[in-house]
């Protein structure tokens, strides 16, 4: 798998510092609360996991999964609910956790959604942030690292549902999904 990434970005101690980081931020900001940290399947499984664990507070763990991309590259902006929630989310504190904001579709809609079911608040951890693929005005509260505009991989973000599992976030070189 190594042979198909042009270029380490971020290693696995970076990213687990950097989310150690925004744990303590978190737990700062949302002291006296019980918010519910709203993983975005499947992208955010290890960040999450990594998040949560430097959390040291009362917090929930709940999944939805949402698509905007259809194996491809580029983002569709149409925004699918494949796995909703099975809560309650009236009067809640959530915060998001992403991958990845690239477009702004994915969160914009699910934003919306958990505010039209009566959330209290809706904040976004997400690891990365590709600011300049923005379509939609969205601005992610708490961010990991911003990088440019390329394709990235691992550490839970895929291509066509592989490199999941590299435990660091790399450029995908351009002939793996050229071919
Ligand atoms: P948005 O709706 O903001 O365009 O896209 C958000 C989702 O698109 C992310 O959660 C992620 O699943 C996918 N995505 C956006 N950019 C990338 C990328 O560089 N690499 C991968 N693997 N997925 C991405
Ligand atoms: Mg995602
Ligand atoms: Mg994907």
């Amino acid at each position: 798998m190594r042979n198909d990434i042009k270029e380490i970005l971020f290693t696995t101690e970076q990213i687990e510092e950097k989310a150690a980081q925004l744990a303590k931020e978190l737990e700062v900001d949302y002291a006296g609360k019980k918010p519910i940290l709203l993983g975005l399947l499947k992208g955010s499984i290890p960040f999450i996991g990594d998040l949560m664990k430097h959390m040291n507070m009362p917090i929930q763990i709940e999944f939805m999964d949402v698509s905007s991309y259809h194996g491809g590259t580029t983002s569709s902006g149409q925004v699918k609910i494949l796995k909703d929630l099975d809560i309650s989310v009236e009067n809640r504190h959530i915060i998001i956790v992403e991958d990845i904001v690239d477009t702004g579709f994915t969160l914009t809609k699910v934003i919306a959604l958990l505010k039209h079911r009566g959330a209290a608040s809706v904040e976004v951890v997400t690891m990365l942030d590709k600011p300049e693929g923005r379509v939609v005005e969205m601005e992610p509260k708490y961010i990991g690292f911003t990088i440019p505009k390329a394709f990235v991989v691992g550490y839970g973000l895929d291509y066509d549902e592989y490199y999941r599992n590299l435990p660091y976030v790399g450029i995908l070189k351009e002939e793996v999904y050229m071919k």
